[in-house]
């Protein structure tokens, strides 16, 4: 009869389905390159490079205090931000939980939401202990909004909501300008608050990463979702052309990149988990890149494979497994737990197993699913790579070298993350991939609203 596989003759299987090489990345960063110039050329492509209104680098020398506020997928933050010049700063913030009520709720009780913890906050940060305001009669604090879903834009403190993402319904928004909205209730409330500018969470990394170190040309999201942005010179965004825009200026761009080959899927390389990831979401065809790649869908992706394992007998013959069965409890962190246990005998992902989902492992089977893990981190540092190589291969800062401000749970916890991402720019360019750095960039979409705000004022 037949031998009986073992659980390393499995993972050749997979590691032939999730390994990237490099002769594949290249071609993918080429059809990546096709895709980013065509969205700069004309309105409603896959990806939709979205123009931000944001002109040109900070100097560095911005400053001053700014108030930001910051919608994301999990919280609402406001921040106070005291931009000192030369580089640096200092911040104060606030954060408060967004329930998922609030997630589906009416979009005006949202703004109303947001402007009352707005008011809380200046409350406490600008009133002196006799209870006495410290700001002057009429004064008006500057306030960059960062709002993180996707956005057209004809001014810097305008956005009309193109649609909801990252799991958020709320009703009679889309199709609205969601500063107009958040203007009327912090109107409401009478806040002594002037929003000056609207930006996406990548723009604002962008342009925070720069104030700190200026060879800081790209910047990148790694968390519930996966975006990009860089500064583009006005004169190649066709798009925008009759706007009547000086040609010499800079403009940031909102890649929306999560949506590279959307639709059609002809240049990533998808496996069948990717494929039922994809058909089983909300949004089925959409996002094909950031399902690849973000923190929202790795850990699904590695149930899926159990799943099958489950399935074909392979895995915890004679044990109850209905609690892997369900879908999105494999969490992405339970990967980055997995490829950082230290012990000989992986106690970490016993506990994993034990604790979550009540089976019993067997060490090969815990070094196999350390190896599926480590196959499927990899793949998404090695296809972001591809991302930043198309942005470094088109704007042509391979020779000169630049830095890559990077920002979210996927990136700063997931061990090796960044150093896959490395590697990956190295296997697309050769030795001169080193000449890319991707830095962490400390709390760049807040950061990065104020300096906004602030290079905003200086404009008008
Ligand atoms: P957001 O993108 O919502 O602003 P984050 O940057 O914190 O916030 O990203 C959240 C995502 O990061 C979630 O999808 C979650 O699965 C993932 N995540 C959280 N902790 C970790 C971890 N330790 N390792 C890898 N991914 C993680």
């Amino acid at each position: 009869h037949a031998t009986k596989k073992t659980m390393a003759d499995h993972l050749r299987k997979y590691e032939s389905l999730f390994t990237l090489t490099p002769q594949r990345m290249r071609m993918i960063v080429e059809a990546f390159k096709d895709s980013l110039e065509l969205g700069l050329q004309k309105p409603k492509q896959v990806v939709p490079m979205i123009p931000t209104f944001v002109f040109g680098w900070p100097t560095g020398q911005e400053s001053g205090d700014f108030l930001a506020l910051d919608l994301g997928g999990t919280n609402l933050r406001v921040c106070l931000v005291t931009l000192q010049g030369e580089g640096k700063f200092e911040m104060t913030q606030t954060k408060y939980r967004l329930t998922e009520e609030q997630k589906q709720d009416e979009g005006t009780k949202l703004f109303d939401f947001c402007a009352e913890c707005l008011k809380t906050f200046i409350d406490t940060n600008f009133t002196d202990e006799d209870g006495n305001s410290l700001l002057k009669p009429g004064e008006l604090l500057p306030l960059g909004f960062t709002f993180s879903y996707p956005c057209y834009q004809t001014r810097i403190d305008h956005g009309e909501l193109i649609r909801w993402t990252k799991g958020f319904g709320v009703k009679n928004t889309e199709g609205r300008d969601v500063a107009e909205m958040f203007r009327q209730s912090i109107e409401k409330y009478e806040l002594p608050v002037q929003m000056t500018a609207l930006i996406n969470d990548t723009t604002g990394t962008l342009i925070a990463s720069h104030y700190v170190n200026p060879k800081t040309k790209i910047a990148v999201i790694f968390g519930t979702g996966c975006n990009a942005a860089y500064m583009e010179d006005v004169k190649n965004i066709e798009k925008i052309n009759d706007l009547g825009i000086s040609e010499k200026d800079q403009m940031a761009i909102n890649c929306e990149w999560g949506a590279f080959d959307s639709f059609e899927h002809e240049h990533l390389p998808r496996t069948k988990y990717d494929t039922i990831v994809d058909e089983t979401s909300n949004k089925p065809g959409e996002q094909a890149f950031e399902k690849l790649i973000s923190g929202r869908y790795l850990g699904e992706i590695l149930r899926l494979v159990i799943c099958e394992l489950i399935d074909e007998g392979v895995l915890f013959l004679g044990q109850e497994t209905y609690k892997l069965e369900t879908p999105y409890v494999f969490e992405t962190a339970f990967l980055s737990l997995m490829e950082s246990d230290p012990t000989d005998e992986l106690l970490m992902i016993i506990g994993i197993f034990t604790h979550f989902f009540a089976v019993e492992t067997t060490l090969a089977e815990r070094q196999f699913f350390r190896a599926l893990a480590m196959l499927i981190g990899r793949r998404a540092a090695r296809l972001s790579a591809c991302g930043i190589a198309a942005i470094v291969g088109k704007m042509g800062y391979l020779d000169e070298g630049c830095l890559v401000g990077a920002d979210g749970s996927l990136y700063n916890k997931y061990p090796g993350f960044a150093d896959r991402v490395h590697e990956g720019l190295i296997d697309v360019f050769g030795e001169k991939g080193n000449n890319i750095k991707t830095v962490h960039a400390e709390d760049g979409s807040g950061v990065g609203s104020a300096i906004i705000a602030a290079m905003t004022k200086v404009r008008r």
